[in-house]
């Protein structure tokens, strides 16, 4: 017998079947539409390809995140998650952000470090930083492979200081063909699947705001207004598109200017415990 588990985004009983072609259990809300794989036993860590594979829009979004954050008089601060190698953090770099990264691979970190990078082996959902820390925390598909992406987010928001942004992707598991979950396309590393609706909400449920819709530029946010979420593909985007050729959801979070719910709710135990 499998024991039931609760959906992390709504509390759903979810439902498990078999990943076909592996051992693997996977887990779907029937209430949300939100995918959690069971890890794979022999898969404990993160496999890692040295392969450059920069983005061909970075600079405008590091500079739409900047002028967003125009206010600050403090060096930017960011923080790319699971890094790789680290050619993000030399964009920002030389646009004179001080960039930092962590990645759970040791190789990756090693790589980072003798290109002159201020990398740590850590991982998404332990930072080795202090609260409040940076303007911008960078995650590119980093959500969906993370042990518990609600902690994940936690973390991130953490770290950032107030009005700071999170930049968030992940696989839109709406773009892929098969509609049968068990023959959904689950790689050893993938944890979660998310779909254009549960995303958003998810990060909401962390502490999250939509930031302003001015960062990833005008196209990608066309439904914004409907569907809170853009995912892109076509034309102009397709250097975006990973090397499976699967459709990436992208979201610029903020972390709320007034107290969250949560901060609240820490703040009434922190009186209380004085
Ligand atoms: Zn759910």
């Amino acid at each position: 017998m499998t024991a039931m588990r609760p959906c992390q985004l709504c509390e759903t009983e979810m439902e498990p079947h078999l990943i076909q072609g592996s051992t693997r259990r996977l887990w779907t809300c029937q209430n949300c539409g939100m995918f959690h794989a069971e890890k794979e036993e022999a898969a404990a860590t993160l496999s890692f390809q040295p392969r450059e594979e920069g983005r061909s829009d970075s600079e405008t979004i590091l500079s739409r995140m900047k002028a967003t954050l125009s206010q600050e008089t403090t060096q930017l601060r960011m923080l790319h998650v699971n890094c790789h190698l680290g050619q993000m953090l030399c964009t920002a770099e030389k646009r004179g952000w001080k960039a930092l990264g962590v990645d759970p691979r040791r190789k990756a970190v090693d790589l980072c470090r003798s290109r002159g990078l201020s990398v740590f082996h850590a991982t998404a959902e332990r930072l080795p930083f202090e609260s409040s820390s940076f303007h911008v925390v960078y995650a590119d598909q980093v959500i969906d492979r993370a042990e518990n992406a609600g902690r994940a987010l936690k973390e991130w928001k953490r770290v950032l200081r107030t009005g700071g942004l999170l930049y968030l992707s992940a696989i839109n598991w709406e773009s892929k063909s098969a509609s049968d979950v068990s023959c959904k396309d689950w790689t050893a590393e993938q944890r979660f699947g998310f779909t254009t609706k549960n995303l958003g909400r998810l990060a909401e449920r962390s502490g999250f705001e939509f930031a302003a819709p001015n960062i990833l530029g005008e196209k990608r946010w066309a439904g914004l207004l409907d569907s809170v979420v853009s995912s892109f593909g076509g034309g102009n985007r397709r250097a975006n598109k990973n090397s499976r050729g699967e459709s990436i959801l992208e979201l610029v979070m903020r972390k709320p200017l007034s107290g969250s719910g949560e901060a609240n709710h820490s703040q009434r135990n922190s009186a209380r415990a004085a």
